[in-house]
């Protein structure tokens, strides 16, 4: 695992490094949309998921994809959500994605040369992990990250009510403690 890992989130990096992750703004703004492409559409992300949500009936999330920059970075420049890869993954009301489709996200990872740096997945109370959370990592690599945002992601999204999760391997984790979330994140979701 490399000492620091970052994502920038459209000019907000993710620093992860000796068992600490924080946000750190560069530009004044936005949104939870990553790529220079996606830039105008600022709330892309948190409106589709809201959207998958239909009406707050049940949960939704996505893979954010990303690449290695020029200083082994990790940027954020994408993301693919659940049921768009496993068309069942929401029915039940909890996500439950079928390993099956992990070879359709591999592919598209591939094709646009990105990797998963990070998952993002929406509860419809807190952002507190689920014992199931915490059992099945979306990716069991070390470093991964889970973001959970509360409430269905119903706007406005208090940065410091937003989960962030560091997979640390061997089913442990490293919770971001919610005191530390305002200065890590400075997203205007
Ligand atoms: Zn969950």
């Amino acid at each position: 695992m490399p000492r620091i890992v970052r994502a920038a989130l459209q000019g907000f990096q993710l620093v992860g490094g000796e068992g600490a992750v924080h946000f750190k703004s560069e530009i004044e703004v936005i949104g939870f949309s990553f790529s220079e492409l996606v830039k105008r559409e600022k709330h892309v992300l948190t409106k589709r998921l809201r959207e998958r949500g239909r009406g707050e009936s049940r949960e939704s999330g996505a893979f954010l994809l990303g690449y290695a920059d020029a200083n082994g970075a990790a940027r954020i420049s994408d993301f693919v959500l659940y049921d768009d890869l496993d068309p069942h993954s929401l029915d039940t009301g909890i996500i439950r994605f079928d390993g099956k489709y992990f070879g359709r996200l591999w592919a598209m990872c591939r094709e646009r040369g990105l990797t998963v740096v990070a998952d993002v997945h929406v509860h419809p109370g807190d952002s507190g992990q689920s014992n199931s959370d915490r059992a099945y990592p979306m990716v069991s690599q070390a470093g991964h990250i889970a973001l959970i945002l509360p409430r269905f992601a119903r706007k406005p999204i208090q940065q410091d009510d937003i989960g962030i999760y560091r997979y640390l391997g061997g089913g442990a984790w490293h919770t971001v403690p919610r005191v530390q979330r305002r200065q890590f994140f400075n997203i205007g979701f």
